[in-house]
């Protein structure tokens, strides 16, 4: 299949041009000011063509309880979370559907799902989530979330000793069902890859993170994980261990240049470097560190130690929709707060560049995806700058990123394939996964026998210990 795209803008350097750009099965086959009018032919007039960004952290299960919990920090919102677990595929399924298109029509081509597992259904979890995104079309990493201790261990304790109930399943038990889903779905010529993601340290053994890394030198796999997403983390970690998170993840052999990490609020200088040098990857999750209180993730130290940083929404009850452009746009300009030397502020450009070539960075994929150039997978997005949002004309980049873009999606592509055409996604019916999504899910506060901000029984367990570890109990400072 050929596609030739007429005379679209493209950024070059800190300016545009206007090229006609033919894609060529599953390539940019060229880019140059005229070319052939081959193939299909789109008209790429008033529109601006940029690589595919990747929501690079994302649970997408997590889209049946957005906007449901009340602002609390990440221990305890995660105490409520752990309440509303699904307990059917389908519903694993239709939020799979939603996230993967919330994501194309807010300009990304790749997800990142940090996906949590149905207990006991864990394998039809994955096959549920693999089933949308080959639907949709749309590149996906797919990360199942395993972890060996229960929730409680996930907070420092503080010098008190803990009744801490042991975990559901053992490092070995969790590695065995990994290695299961890896080989019934890690399928990267198709798009579909499967992760090592062990949850974070606060919640996984050394056995587990070990064996996940083992898993991933067997398998070829990326890796993934939360780190230090709170300031209780980094005290779990310095309490049990006596080292940070990141020295922990080094000496554990983790870290590298496929390895993906969500957060990063909480870290030295040291912890930087040791990042820089092993060529880890930071997903910047502006959003969701604000929703929870989690803390300003030190981007620009990032940046200035050479640490690539990608954009991630985060799951959706924590942010709480999957909008990237919305988490670039704040991802970039949050930071300008952290630093008086506006020279070291991200300019619009340099968001586009970290959602896209960073994005892909993270999962090793740089010599493939992430710019327009020939001879590269086409994972492509093209914009509409007739779009309201968009108007009037000044710096399509710049208004793309630091405005509100809106229905600004004109068309996308996924290695070639076309997946997004006139603002809609054409692989799916969208109307009907609204009506899904509906039907599955009530307005919670409209069922009167329902009580209102109830905790959880999670949460009233871990509230009054969180309290005091983090001194907001009286006499516990
Ligand atoms: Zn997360």
């Amino acid at each position: 299949m050929i596609t030739t795209i007429q005379q679209v803008l493209i950024p070059n350097g800190d300016r545009y041009q206007t090229v006609d750009v033919r894609l060529e099965g599953e390539k940019i086959g060229a880019i140059a000011p005229r070319l052939e009018a081959k193939g299909h032919l789109i008209n790429g007039r008033n529109k601006l063509l940029l690589p595919g960004f990747v929501n690079a952290h994302t649970h997408s299960s997590e889209m049946w309880s957005r906007g449901a919990i009340a602002p609390l920090p990440l221990e305890l919102w995660l105490a409520e979370l752990y309440d509303q677990t699904l307990t059917d595929p389908e519903q694993v399924y239709l939020s799979a559907l939603g996230t993967a298109v919330e994501t194309l029509l807010s300009g990304g081509t790749t997800v990142v799902d940090h996906l949590s597992l149905i207990p006991g259904q864990e394998e039809a979890s994955v096959a549920a989530v693999v089933r949308a995104y080959r639907e949709v079309g749309i590149r996906a990493y797919v990360g199942p979330l395993v972890y060996d201790f229960s929730l409680p261990a996930g907070v420092p304790s503080r010098g008190r000793v803990r009744d801490i109930p042991p975990g559901e399943q053992t490092a070995s038990e969790v590695l065995e069902l990994l290695e299961r889903i890896v080989e019934a779905y890690h399928r990267p010529e198709d798009g579909i890859s499967i992760m090592a993601a062990p949850t974070g340290l606060q919640l996984c053994s050394t056995d587990l993170v070990e064996g996940c890394r083992d898993l991933s030198d067997r398998y070829s796999l990326c890796r993934h994980t939360h780190l230090l997403e709170t300031k209780a983390q980094q005290m779990l970690v310095q309490e049990k261990y006596g080292c940070s998170a990141v020295e922990l993840f080094n000496k554990l052999g983790f870290l590298g240049d496929r390895t993906s990490l969500a957060h990063g609020v909480w870290l030295s200088d040291t912890d930087i470097d040791l990042l820089a040098s092993t060529q880890s990857t930071v997903v910047h999750n502006p959003l969701s560190n604000l929703r929870l209180g989690s803390g300003i993730a030190p981007i620009l130290r990032y940046r200035q130690a050479g640490v690539n940083v990608s954009f991630g929404c985060d799951g959706a009850a924590s942010n709480d929709s999957q909008d990237l452009l919305e988490a670039i746009k704040i991802g970039s300009i949050l930071h300008n707060i952290t630093d008086a030397e506006y020279q070291n502020w991200i300019r619009p450009i340099e968001s586009v560049q970290m959602a896209a070539l960073g994005g892909v960075t993270g999962l090793g994929m740089a010599d493939q995806l992430g710019t327009l150039d020939a001879g590269k997978t086409a994972d492509l997005v093209m914009y509409d700058l007739t779009s309201l949002s968009l108007l009037p004309r000044t710096d399509p980049i710049g208004l793309l990123v630091l405005g509100r873009p809106t229905n600004a999606i004109h068309s996308a592509w996924v290695n070639g394939k076309s997946v997004v055409v006139d603002g809609h996604v054409t692989t799916v019916d969208v109307k009907e996964l609204r009506q899904r999504l509906f039907e599955h899910s009530q307005w919670n506060r409209l069922d009167e026998s329902l009580p209102l901000d109830s905790a959880s029984l999670w949460r009233r367990e871990t509230e009054p210990h969180y309290r005091y570890v983090m001194g907001l109990t009286k006499g516990s400072q």
